[in-house]
């Protein structure tokens, strides 16, 4: 029976995803993943699902290149959707793994050196006084808002549509990343939950507004007075393509929650060390009361933090009433990572050097885009940038759901064949890293420039 259903779910996979002949390892990879892993993955946007075409294979990564198991060469702005901050493989990030496995790959019991990460990450952030270190930003979400729940004795969270924050219960309602494709593919966005199995009860307890929207905002505060525990946002939307925060929408954000005893809970963990070392709270000068962080905390293994004013933070069990544990949180591999990554990011002139080569690539891809007559907006903040197929602004969820989808795909298959290893969804960033070289920008410019030509030569209706 098992198998019966694996061998129906194989062909209609293997239908949606066609592989062209240049990947024939990595379709067989992909048939052979189908039969034992739901959808041939372990994480739902790596089956390219948003795309025309079959996942590739991976074999390996350095610096800003990511190989497949075809023998193809990627420059790679996946950057494992974002952590590889240094590119792929940093010799000081290795050095400090293989120096840590050395003495043991996990204690279940304090350590130095995340006494060392947590001072880190206090020393980055002025909102953070006191830090929780845990395996995963699904993780720090859930945990962020257990606590406020309980600081502020009230039960009511606020999200915005197509934020990702993990794929906890509370957070997966009318959710970007992957959730985002799977709502256009089912023609909902509507609906409460973005999941099945996420009960009513539980998903009723999340008031979903648009981002960027003040007056919402303003409404659901009045809507819901006394009820809101938190405010959970991206400071800088990425789940949904990249939408910054319109002039004063964060600090907005901050004022409603002081005003209305809530908790306003950034979630950074696309953004802390990338935007600036303290994140998009230095780069727009507002505090959160509580932060996530996830990705680059972790140096490329699994660790994420929550980190707070020590009120708040010291509810946490074992001080305090709100309980969270974790058999591998701070394990010493992650946290050596860690700790090698953000000393580097901390030293050297990382994110001039981000901002310089990602702003190359923004004015790259928009001339290409121009001299082919193609409509694109591209939104960048420092090193994370989208480029949506649009003549439009792109402020929100439903700016981004109006964009042009197919062109999206063409553009990223072309971009692929190119060598250029791109988010497979119109729903994500683009991640540059300090590993991208010069030479690494106008190649991909040069690719851009091909796939906008055959984009418009091939006249793709709307
Ligand atoms: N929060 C944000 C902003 C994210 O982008 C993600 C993952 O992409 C998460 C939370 C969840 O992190 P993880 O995948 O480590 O559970």
């Amino acid at each position: 029976m098992l198998v019966e259903h694996q061998t129906t779910r194989l062909k209609s996979v293997a239908k949606k995803s066609p592989q062209k002949n240049s990947w024939p390892k990595s379709a067989e990879a992909f048939t052979q993943a189908c039969y034992c892993l739901p959808g041939g993955v372990n994480s739902p946007v790596r089956a390219f699902g948003g795309v025309d075409i079959g996942p590739v294979f991976i074999a390996g990564a350095k610096g800003s290149k990511i190989y497949d198991i075809d023998g193809n060469e990627y420059i790679d702005y996946v950057s494992s959707w974002g952590p590889m901050i240094l590119g792929h493989a940093h010799p000081k990030v290795l050095e400090a793994i293989s120096a840590a496995v050395a003495k043991g790959t996990s204690f279940g019991a304090p350590t130095l050196a995340e006494t060392a990460l947590a001072k880190k990450i206090i020393a980055a952030f002025d909102s953070i006084e006191k830090v929780r270190l845990v395996s995963s930003g699904t993780e720090a979400a859930m945990t962020a808002i257990r606590l406020a729940r309980a600081y502020t004795k009230k039960d009511l969270i606020i999200k915005m549509a197509g934020c990702y924050h993990g794929h906890s219960d509370s957070l997966l309602v009318a959710a970007g990343s992957g959730l985002a494709e799977g709502s256009r593919r089912a023609g909902s966005q509507t609906a409460l939950a973005s999941s099945a199995g996420v009960p009513d009860s539980i998903a009723k307890l999340t008031v979903v507004i648009p981002y960027n929207d003040i007056e919402a905002a303003n409404a659901v505060f009045r809507m819901h007075k006394g009820q809101i525990a938190a405010v959970l946002v991206e400071p800088v939307a990425a789940n949904m393509g990249v939408v910054p925060p319109i002039d004063g929408y964060l600090e907005t954000l901050g004022n409603l929650c002081d005003k209305n005893n809530a908790l306003l809970i950034l979630d950074e963990v696309i953004t802390g060390f990338r935007l600036a070392l303290g994140g998009a709270q230095e780069l727009f000068g507002v505090k959160a009361d509580i932060t996530c962080l996830g990705k680059i905390i972790g140096g490329g293994l699994p660790a994420a933090a929550l980190g707070g004013r020590a009120d708040i933070m010291d509810m946490l069990a074992p001080t305090g009433p709100v309980y969270q544990a974790g058999t591998l949180s701070g394990n010493p591999i992650a946290t050596a990572a860690a700790n090698a990554t953000l000393d580097i990011l901390a030293k050297e002139d990382c994110y001039a050097r981000l901002e310089y080569s990602a702003a190359m690539l923004e004015a790259g891809l928009a001339d290409a885009a121009k001299e082919a007559g193609i409509a694109v907006t591209i939104n960048r903040v420092g090193s994370i940038m989208s480029c949506f197929f649009t003549d439009n602004p792109v402020r929100n969820f439903a700016d981004v759901q109006s964009t042009n989808i197919k062109r999206f795909k063409k553009f990223f298959t072309e971009m692929l064949k190119q060598g250029i290893y791109l988010a497979p969804s119109a729903y994500e960033a683009m991640f540059v890293s300090l590993a991208h070289s010069k030479a690494d920008i106008k190649k991909t410019v040069e690719a851009a420039k091909n796939s906008f030509h055959r984009i418009k030569n091939e006249m793709l209706d709307d």
